[in-house]
């Protein structure tokens, strides 16, 4: 039975599908002005595996996220830069030109990572009619109001407002983060739909006035309806720190619209530290998905994401990299060996029952990845102390395939052959070396190089590395 923490209700329940045998998911995206940084990438590894789980479960997933190509404004304000359109005017190229270059940047990162594609990737330029009709939905109802060409949400008519982020709207009040505005009846109201200023360069015609922009949070309200159909749906996936007020409110639309929950289980990730250290522009340790694969291999940051529950804090460091990569290391080597296993006359037996109770119970209890893999390393040890013959090896690698649908790692060779042609190269240079002939040792050693190795003089000998 599966299990899974729902940020409503701050516990662990139970996972009932609405329709048996399916799942909905829908994840906030990233908003493209920029590359993704690492905690996205921890996130939608995070949402990657919750859905590889689901799949291999037997469930047909519908999986939904989106890319925030407009309204998202500056320090998350309603009045102000809109994000994309400050960029696009730093690079002096149109904005969906930056939105282009962004959702192509993201794309590639999340291959690199191995993260399944979405079924759908909407974007909010597209939806604008639909928001138009969601925002004259929630006027009807009498959840909102328009003053002066906007549209703000009226939290007093929604009581249930706070219930995911705990926030309570008396405390907010108090709160000094709360921005005048005199056109809101209440200081908590948020936009729905903003009138532009002249120099606003993604606008479109509202009922409310000639030239407007929705507000960053309808948007993911009307696209999960269109998407999912206009019902409650199973899981929404987030970062924790967009819970307020981003998913709040993406709540107080929804629930309002439809007149039942927007969605049962809410699955919030927790964020990425650079060297125990909080992630920020500001604080100069910000840290891009690509910044990271010009260390590590994208395995390797997925299997450093997985090595942590997605609810825990990660912290994002050389010694923590570098065991994640010993560690692929480790199951490399593993595949290998039992890929080339030889016959043996004694084989010893292993119980492969066990681990595989150990992965499912660890993966129905709210997708514990690292319990899962210290599952896998157990195995791998249990593998290393024993002779095994063929058939042990294929069952072994079998269950290893199947796990692997979940862990989602491509494991290749560790290293690959070193290449005749250069063994002979180093050959040849050691001859040379010992006969003194350093003219010819310096040749050779240049031709080595072409090949993209390096020899390394040592007082042990020479090594032959492959030049990264
Ligand atoms: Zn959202």
């Amino acid at each position: 039975m599966l299990r899974l923490y729902n940020a409503l209700s701050r516990q662990k329940e139970e996972f009932k599908p609405l329709e048996t045998g399916k799942v909905k998911i829908y994840v906030c995206g990233p908003t493209v002005y920029d590359h993704c940084h690492l905690g996205h990438g921890r996130g939608y590894v995070a949402m990657d595996i919750i859905r590889r789980y689901l799949e291999y479960s037997g469930y047909e997933v519908r999986f939904i996220m989106n890319y925030t190509d407009v309204g998202h404004l500056v320090d998350n304000a309603e009045v102000g830069e809109d994000k994309i359109q400050l960029k696009s005017k730093r690079e002096k190229v149109d904005p969906m030109e930056i939105v282009e270059i962004y959702i192509q940047s993201a794309k590639e990162d999340f291959q690199a990572l191995n993260i399944k594609p979405a079924n759908f990737f909407p974007r909010p330029t597209q939806y604008i009619p639909q928001m138009i009709r969601f925002i004259e939905s929630l006027i009807e109802k009498g959840f909102a109001y328009e003053k002066n060409g906007s549209v703000y949400f009226s939290v007093e008519k929604f009581p249930k407002y706070g219930k995911l982020s705990g926030k309570k709207p008396e405390e907010l009040l108090s709160g000094a983060r709360v921005e005048v505005n005199p056109d809101k009846k209440n200081p908590l109201d948020f936009a729905l739909w903003i009138k532009a200023p002249k120099e606003h360069l993604l606008k479109w015609k509202s009922p409310w006035s000639e030239e407007g922009y929705p507000g960053w949070h309808i948007e993911c309200s009307a696209m999960s309806c269109d998407l999912l159909g206009e019902d409650t749906f199973d899981i929404h996936g987030g970062g924790n720190e967009n819970a307020f007020p981003h998913n709040e409110n993406e709540i107080a639309q929804s629930e309002a619209f439809l007149g039942k929950p927007m969605a049962n289980y809410w699955t919030l990730w927790n964020m990425v530290n650079v060297d125990n250290k909080k992630m920020g522009k500001s604080l100069g340790n910000f840290t891009t998905i690509k910044d990271a694969l010009e260390q590590y291999s994208g395995n390797v940051i997925r299997l450093w994401i997985i090595s942590a529950h997605y609810r825990s804090v990660i912290n994002y460091s050389e010694k923590s990299l570098i065991q994640a990569e010993n560690n692929l290391n480790k199951i490399a080597t593993w595949l290998e060996g039992l890929k080339n296993n030889r016959k043996t006359t004694f084989s010893e037996k292993i119980n492969l029952a066990p681990y595989r109770e150990n992965f499912k119970k660890a993966m129905d209890d709210d997708f514990n990845t690292p319990i899962a893999l210290s599952n896998l390393f157990e195995l791998i040890n249990e593998t290393n102390r024993k002779p095994i013959n063929q058939t042990e090896a294929q069952a072994i690698l079998n269950l290893w395939e199947d796990w692997n649908k979940v862990f989602g790692l491509v494991i290749e060779k560790k290293e690959e052959p070193v290449p005749l042609e250069v063994t002979e190269l180093f050959n040849e240079r050691r001859i040379a070396r010992d006969n003194k002939d350093y003219i010819t040792s310096d040749r050779l050693r240049e031709l080595i190089n072409r090949h993209g190795y390096d020899v390394e003089d040592t007082p042990e000998g020479q090594i032959l590395r492959k030049i990264k």
